[in-house]
Order: C-alpha cells, then structure tokens, then sequence
C-alpha cells in the first residue's frame, strides 16, 4: 500500500483532531506508522484557529483542548506551516500565497479543515462605520492577524447585538464585564485598556424569534445573568410563560425560561449597565446619523412565529436609538473556496469526502468541521466530525487492513458520518505516488526566511506569551505577527 501523505489546509480544532486522530490510530509503535505523513498548512501565523481568535478570552477551559493539539504536533509526522494562504485570497497582507496547483502535486491526499470565516451579513444593514459584524470584535479582542479597527467604546453609551446566538452573548459579555474581572485573562493590554475606557452603558440584544427559539445555550446565558456588574432589564411577562398549546419544553427551553424567569443576579435598577433581551424583533433599516454625538435609528419590524417557526412580520414596527449595531448572525465558509457550495454556504462532502458540483467525488479529497458542516455546534461535536472523517480516510486508504476505527453514531457525527462508499464515479486531482518529505519550495524559502512559521516556532511565541503574561498576573500576553517575527528572528535565528 502507498504511504498516505495528506495535507490539512486549516489548523484550527477540527485539522489538529483529524491529525490526532490518524496517529493515534496508525501509532509509532505500528508497523504502517512510517506510511503516514502529515504537513498541516495555516494562513495564520500560530496555530489553533478558532481556539485561540475565536473563543472568548473568559473561557479559559475551552482552551484546555490545545495539550491534546501540542501532543499531536510533538509527533515527527506531522508538520505545521503557519502564514501559509491555500488557494483563496487571503485577508492578511503578510502570508505567503499558495496555490493549489503548487499545493497538490506534493500529496495523495488533502483535508480541507478551513472553517467557516465569513460573517452572514444582514440585507437591511450593510457594514458602515455605524454597523459591524461580531467577528470583527472577535478578532479585535483576539488580536487575530486581520487586525480590524477596534470599536470606538469610548464615545458611545448604546449597543446592539442583532442575533441571539453564543457569539452575540460573548460580544456582549466582554462589553459589560468589568476590565478588572477581565485582566487576568488572554485579553490583551490594548484590549483591555480600550475597555477600561468604554462608556457603553446598555447592551440590547435582538431576536427575531422568542426565548425558546433562541440559539444561545443555558451556560451563556447563566453568564449574561452573573455579570458583576450590570442587570438585565426585566422582560415582558408575556415571554417568561409558555404559550397554550405548545408542545412540551426541551430541557435546554425548560432551562432557558427558568434564568428568564429568575431574571440576573443584580436587581434592575441596581447597576449603571444594563443588558436586555429584545425578542421578535427584526431590523429592516437604518438611520445613520446627520451629526456627531447624535444615535443612528435603528427601523425594527415586530415579528411573530408561524405554524413552521418561522419568523414573520405583524405588521407593527419601533424604532431603536443606538450608536453601534454588531451583527451577530452567523458564519459560512469562504465561497471562492474550492468546491465550495452556493446553496450550502459550505463545501460539498459526502460522509466527509469532497464532491464535484456534478455529484463526483473528487478522489482523495476531504473536509472536516465547519468547512463540511457549517459553523454549528460546539467544540465536542466538531471533534466527533474530525474523528469520523479520520476514520473514512483511514478506510478508503486501507480497506483490507486492521486500523482499529470506532464507528461513531450518525447522531454523534456531522461531516465524516455514514460510511458506505458513495457513487462509483471519482475525478482525480491528487498523485498516487509522491516523495515522502517534500513540500512546495515557496514553503521551504518561507521557512528559510522566517515568514514560514513551524511548531518549534509556535513552541517558543506561546512560552515567551505565557512568560510576558505571568509576569503581568495573567494567563498570558499576546503577540502580533510584528512583534512574533522579531521575538523568532532573536529566539530562534534561521542560519542554525
Ligand atoms: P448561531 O448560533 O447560528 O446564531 C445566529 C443567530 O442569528 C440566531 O439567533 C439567528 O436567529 C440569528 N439570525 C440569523 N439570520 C438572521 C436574520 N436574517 N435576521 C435576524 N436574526 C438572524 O451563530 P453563532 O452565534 O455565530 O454561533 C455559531 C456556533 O458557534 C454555534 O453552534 C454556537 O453555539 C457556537 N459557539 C459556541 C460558543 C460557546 O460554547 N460559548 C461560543 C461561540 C460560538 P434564528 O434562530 O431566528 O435564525
């Protein structure tokens, strides 16, 4: 049997569970584990996607999955190249462009791990200086390599959040959490000093349906009601009971109404911030304002649900006064992305396998996580997808061998569930048979150059963060590839 040679373009949670996942199955100990090569390739600089310019720095836990992601890295088999943009236009200035067609003749195998990274925009709400989407305050408060202009907190009282989602929730904790409570975490000092300067006084945050269609999750919500400092505004009776008829609660909607109806923990009226949860409400325009200091108004129609639960127009409508609208809507995948699916949002798999838009599996070819599913689900579930779709490159590569794969339950699974081998019909696009360590000869300049970076380098910037941070009382301080290159340019000279 050939060796597989795969590259993962994405190194985010759902590339380094793939990556975990085949070595584990295949170990060292084995006798096929020289037959597996893994050169995993980032447009960003340090690796871990998501989890490192995605989760909100007060979810330190979340991160815990990184020693698992180092432990993979430490094995010789696999390989990191940060800074590395495959194949679709990158929004980051300093990382090396690849193609595909200088990526694939290196491998037999490609895992698309890429995620998805582009905000839903809203129809009625173009972004302006008055409307931005919650990536870009994600990536603000991550210092995440694309670097957006951090919000102006200092000059404005109102905000709202469009969408109820776990994303929304994390925008409007780290506005109404006190900077002090915030300190000892990943926040970086130019975050937090932003912060410290904030006026912002009220959070609202818009649904367009109601609180048992609301995708945010108990815990966030708990957090929301916690804040130290800030109160919810009371809702509307008419929300905190359960509609004649309905049919039964989920735990998670049972869950939901009993916070509600509890209301946060500092009593209205207690606090000088305010938060509320503004459902049936849906924007359908906005009024920028004609002078400075005056709020832009923001046009809601008021909505209800129809017999599908869907949210519909009643005809009523308000207007809100803000001064910074963040939307909060959601993310699908790049669509300039190979094989990417208009009508999914996402790429086009098979039981994790990649499919041509004339329904052809394209041979050898594969997607993980929210590049195959769409940005759903959390953390446990897209490591399930990673494990299933590990599973199904394992099986086709070696069909007649003993790999030790679990089947995992299609409830369990996204991308890499079911595991029949679809249609007959394949295209290739990969070698059968490569050199076992080469790899496009851009990389290697890059490396050589210090543009590329390796684990080794991730290795010395996350030590040296740590190290800045401690000696800052918290959890660490983080670089900017600016600062990152100079760090490893001294730390780790590149003519040794
Ligand atoms: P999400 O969970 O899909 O929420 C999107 C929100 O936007 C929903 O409230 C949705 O309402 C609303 N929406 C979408 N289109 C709209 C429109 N045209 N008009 C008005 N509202 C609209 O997305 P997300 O918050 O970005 O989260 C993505 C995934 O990451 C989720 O699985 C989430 O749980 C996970 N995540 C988890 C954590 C955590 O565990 N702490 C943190 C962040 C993210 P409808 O339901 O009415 O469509």
């Amino acid at each position: 049997m050939a060796p597989l040679k795969l590259a993962i373009v994405g190194g985010g949670p759902s590339a380094f569970y793939v990556a975990s996942r085949l070595l584990s199955l295949l170990p060292e100990s084995s006798s096929r584990a020289s037959q597996l090569k893994i050169h995993m390739y980032d447009r960003l600089w340090a690796p871990y996607g998501l989890v490192r310019y995605g989760v909100a720095p007060d979810h330190p836990e979340v991160k815990n999955c990184t020693h698992k992601f180092a432990e993979a890295a430490a094995d010789p088999r696999l390989r990191f190249f940060g800074n590395v943009n495959v194949g679709i236009p990158a929004p980051i200035t300093h990382t090396l462009p690849l193609s595909l067609e200088a990526l694939f003749p290196h491998y037999t195998h490609v895992l698309f791990s890429t995620g998805c990274t582009v905000p839903v925009l809203h129809s009625a709400l173009p972004p302006s200086q008055f409307c931005v989407p919650a990536l870009s305050l994600v990536h603000w408060y991550t210092q995440h390599p694309s670097r957006p202009t951090p919000p102006p907190l200092e000059r404005i009282s109102h905000v709202t959040l469009v969408g109820q989602g776990n994303v929304s929730l994390d925008v409007a904790r780290m506005l109404l959490t006190p900077p002090s409570v915030l300190a000892k975490y990943d926040v970086p000092k130019p975050v937090l000093e932003v912060l410290e300067r904030s006026n912002v006084q009220h959070v609202s945050i818009l649904g367009r349906r109601g609180p048992f269609q609301a995708a945010f999750t108990t815990k966030e919500l708990r957090e929301m009601m916690n804040l130290p400092d800030a109160s919810m505004v009371p809702l509307d009776p008419a929300y905190l009971t359960v509609p004649e008829g309905s049919p039964k609660l989920t735990r998670q909607q049972s869950r939901t109404l009993q916070l509600l109806q509890k209301g946060s923990n500092n009593k209205p009226g207690t606090t000088k911030k305010t938060w509320s949860l503004d459902f049936f409400r849906s924007p359908t325009g906005l009024t920028t304002p004609n002078a400075a200091g005056d709020k832009a108004r923001l046009s809601l129609g008021h909505t209800m649900l129809d017999p599908n639960n869907r949210a519909v127009p009643t005809g009523e409508t308000s207007t809100l006064e803000t001064d910074l609208i963040i939307t909060s809507l959601g993310h699908h995948a790049e669509p300039s992305a190979p094989w990417y699916d208009p009508s999914l949002n996402h790429l086009r798999t098979l039981s994790g396998r990649v499919v041509d838009a004339g329904g052809r599996i394209v041979r050898n070819v594969y997607a993980s996580g929210w590049a195959a599913t769409g940005a759903r689900g959390v953390l446990v579930s897209t490591m399930m997808d990673a494990y299933a779709v590990a599973d199904t490159i394992l099986r086709d590569h070696f069909p007649e061998e003993d790999v030790h794969t679990t089947p995992i339950s299609e409830s369990d699974a996204g991308a890499g569930s079911g595991q029949d081998t679809p249609a007959a019909e394949a295209i290739e696009v990969l070698p059968k048979h490569v050199e076992a360590d080469t790899f496009p000869p851009e990389v290697e300049a890059g490396l050589r150059e210090g543009r590329v970076t390796d684990f080794d380098d991730w290795n010395a910037v996350d030590a040296e963060e740590v190290r800045r941070g401690e000696a800052m009382g918290k959890e660490r301080e983080r670089m900017v590839w600016e600062e990152a290159r100079e760090f490893l340019a001294s730390a780790r000279p590149r003519n040794d």
